[in-house]
């Protein structure tokens, strides 16, 4: 063993570089989303009296804030209700204002790694069930389940705030959805009352629900939109401080890392991903500082990051077309028509040793790469009696992708000997 430790824990940047996980760390304060909150407010408030909230959906683009102030809410909501309590219990029991309190439950799941309605239910039950009497997570008959579920909630004699997080993962099947609402309707829960929130990234979600459960679950919606350069600045301000020390940052670092993320998507997690990217690196340089290059080297790093799961979800003719794509962009020849892409993806099926699909199968292709976000299409005239084309670009960087697929296990060939 070597007689000097290999870690280096001196630390020039970070005061604490947990504050800058996205993911964990809970911001006391949201910046610009006192309208969500009002309406978040409205909506759960019943509950504070032991009624029936009404169901929320809440949707909007990711990095938003909506798993943010969703905790925001849930952590004021149970403080509200745990002073109800002590309040009850420390008054004189004669005074008819403060006899009673509510039993609140509050489930939260993050449906992100949950792909059915049915894992769902379990996931709920689970949670409601203690360690004695969980369920496996197959081979029970669905309807058991959903009987079971509504058996706990019922139990709980108050009640019961059901959030699905990330709900457009369940996909088309809104089984689980459907026999919340029902649950709520039908006279299946006699001693609890059922509250159900939906959050999701994804705008179709909506749309594709039935019409009962989107009527049900859609009691109430809340929008979540894009942050600008501005707003996005102010969020980092209030995480620099906690995460950095004084000496480590300027003002400039957190409008470059806000601006980029702004015009991107005008996501909070972005711009927090960048920050902290950068803190890394000039922590590995050991130097006392984030400087403006480092933060362009970070944009690069979570660039690329972002790129490489887009691509990792891609079926391989869909990588296929992106990287055909690529290459047309390399070559200046993007924006470009379908048919003249069609050339550059059947150049990359022979390299690959694979079948080439049709014109049409590259159509759905390209219009999957532009709903994820990698590519963009646009409808262009064609002029006098030209009608109506489609064309296609990149719409991220190209280097980024090349980047990505250097370790890509569907696509063998790398671009640089480009044809
Ligand atoms: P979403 O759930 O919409 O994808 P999150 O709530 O996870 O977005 O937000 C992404 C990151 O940005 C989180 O770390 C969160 O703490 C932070 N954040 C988002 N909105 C705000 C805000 N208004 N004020 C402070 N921090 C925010
Ligand atoms: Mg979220």
């Amino acid at each position: 063993m070597p007689n000097q430790s290999p870690f280096d824990t001196t630390q020039n940047i970070f005061q604490n570089r947990d504050v800058l996980d996205v993911d964990d760390y809970q911001p006391e304060q949201l910046i610009e989303r006192d309208e969500q909150i009002d309406e978040y407010a409205s909506a759960l408030e019943p509950i504070l009296n032991g009624w029936k909230p009404n169901n929320i959906f809440v949707y909007g683009k990711t990095g938003t804030g909506k798993t943010a102030t969703t905790h925001y809410m849930l952590n004021w909501l149970r403080h509200d209700i745990q002073e109800q309590s002590s309040a009850v219990e420390g008054s004189d029991k004669k005074d008819s204002n403060t006899t009673s309190s509510t039993n609140l439950e509050v489930v939260y799941l993050n449906c992100e790694a949950l792909t059915s309605s049915y894992q769902v239910a379990v996931e709920l039950l689970n949670d409601l069930r203690d360690e004695a009497h969980q369920v496996a997570t197959r081979g029970h008959a669905p309807n058991d389940i959903y009987n079971w579920l509504f058996e706990e909630i019922d139990n709980r004699n108050g009640v019961v705030l059901v959030v699905l997080d990330e709900v457009d993962h369940i996909g088309d099947d809104d089984t689980i959805l459907y026999q919340l609402a029902r649950a709520r309707s039908t006279n299946n829960l006699k001693n609890s009352n059922l509250g159900v929130m939906g959050i999701s990234n994804d705008f179709s979600f909506r749309e594709d629900l039935s019409p009962k459960v989107r009527d049900s679950l859609c009691e109430k919606e809340i929008l979540f939109p894009a942050y600008n350069a501005t707003e996005l600045t102010e969020i980092l301000k209030r995480r620099a401080e906690k995460a950095l020390y004084d000496d480590a940052y300027d003002l400039g670092v957190l409008n470059s890392s806000a601006a980029y993320a702004a015009k991107d998507k005008g996501s909070a997690r972005q711009a927090i991903d960048i920050l902290r990217n950068a803190g890394d690196l000039a922590q590995k340089k050991d130097l006392d500082t984030i400087t403006p290059d480092l933060v362009k080297e970070a944009k690069g790093i979570v660039e690329r990051g972002r790129v490489s799961e887009m691509i990792g979800g891609l079926s391989p003719h869909g990588k296929y077309a992106l990287h055909g794509l690529a290459i047309a962009s390399k070559n200046n020849e993007t924006p470009i028509r379908t048919k003249e892409l069609y050339d550059y993806y059947r150049i990359v099926c022979q390299r690959e040793q694979t079948d080439t699909l049709s014109v049409r199968a590259l159509r759905d292709h390209l219009a999957e790469l532009d709903l994820i976000g990698i590519a963009k299409e646009d409808q262009r005239n064609a002029g006098r009696g030209g009608g109506k084309y489609k064309q296609f670009d990149l719409d991220v960087k190209v280097d980024a992708v090349i980047e990505a697929f250097k370790s890509d296990t569907d696509v063998h060939h790398s671009m640089d000997n480009s044809f």
